[in-house]
């Protein structure tokens, strides 16, 4: 069995890249950086490229890529990378649009390469732990209330609120990637509010009104203008009692019983699975939480509100 490690190109060396991926890669004996590829930003000591034409032009020998750009331009680099051959980890949310998240499958499997759409926040530490008490309860209702701070969290990133940045989505799909997977069946979407600034394409604030297959209601709020505390929570209710998930999936009370906290590892997770999926050439894409937010653009009613600046 061939044990080299995989020549991993990131592309797109921004916040997540630096604060997650490049720790995650380094500390993986499975991967090697062997390039990035970035308009504008470098990382010392590895070669850089300005797109990935300029990366395959040079001749390097690269397997992979893990794309940690906006979402945006994310397709047309992915379909890019499987036609040159390179197996390809997307960052979340794995396209802009669901048919074009169908397109990199079909590309994928046609090229018999891995791809791999990550959804970060599964990975946090109580969500297996949550969904194994799940199952088997019977649900009463779940709210989810996901509220932070955007000028604290993604302080200039003006992609955010540009058609195809997901506004306050781009935090709220992780809510809707743990609950899709902690949930034991279907979840759909039965309304949306959706406030968009008077200046932007995307919005700053949605509700979210659903319902769980078995009949019990499920809601969320996003909202990208908290200050002070922030709150990335789901609380839970069955007839057997009341699970809450605090902090992203960081934290977990039962019944207001705090249960013990674990090592954050969504990163090094992602980078194991991808390793896996890059030695069976699989493609591992679940299309869940972008359906739930396609649906809630799809019937959200809109209102502008006040213009917003970073
Ligand atoms: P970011 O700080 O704006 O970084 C994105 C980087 O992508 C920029 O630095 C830019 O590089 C590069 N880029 C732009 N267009 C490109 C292109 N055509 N080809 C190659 N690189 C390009 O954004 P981010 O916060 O890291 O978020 C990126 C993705 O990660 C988003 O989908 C987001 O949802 C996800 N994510 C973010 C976080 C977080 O905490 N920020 C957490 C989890 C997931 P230059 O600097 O070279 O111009």
């Amino acid at each position: 069995m061939n044990n080299a490690p995989i020549r991993l190109a990131l592309v797109g060396i921004g916040k997540i890249a630096r604060d997650q991926h490049i720790p995650a890669i380094a500390a993986n004996p499975a991967f090697e950086l062997v390039a990035t590829v970035s308009p504008s930003s470098r990382v010392e000591g590895v070669p850089g490229f300005p797109d990935l034409p300029s990366l395959l032009a040079a001749g390097l020998d690269v397997q992979a890529v893990s794309l940690c750009t906006p979402p945006e331009v994310r397709t047309q680099i992915a379909r890019q990378a499987l036609e040159a051959g390179l197996h390809v980890m997307l960052e979340k949310p794995p396209a802009v649009a669901l048919s074009q998240a169908q397109v990199l499958v079909a590309d994928a499997e046609k090229a018999q390469r891995a791809l791999f759409a990550t959804w970060h926040s599964r990975e946090a530490g109580h969500v297996d732990a949550a969904r194994d008490w799940l199952s088997g309860r019977t649900l009463k209702s779940v709210r989810i209330a996901w509220r932070e701070d955007v000028r604290r969290w993604h302080p200039g990133q003006e992609w955010i609120f540009a058609a195809g940045g997901f506004g306050v989505f781009d935090p709220g799909i992780n809510a809707l990637s743990i609950l899709t997977r902690i949930m034991p069946g279907a979840v759909a979407v039965e309304g949306a509010a959706l406030d968009i600034p008077e200046n932007r394409e995307a919005p700053i604030a949605a509700s979210l009104t659903m319902r769980h297959a078995c009949g019990a209601p499920v809601t969320a709020a996003f909202d990208f203008l908290q200050t002070g505390p922030q709150t990335w929570e789901i609380a839970i209710e069955t007839t057997d009692g009341n699970l809450l998930i605090r902090d992203g999936g960081s934290k977990m009370l039962i019944d207001g019983t705090a249960q013990p906290d674990h090592p954050d590892e969504e990163y090094p997770r992602l980078y194991a699975r991808f390793a896996e999926l890059v030695r069976d050439s699989a493609v591992d894409v679940d299309l869940a939480p972008l359906t739930l937010v396609a649906d809630a653009f799809m019937l959200g009613a809109q209102q502008r509100v006040a213009s917003f600046e970073f």
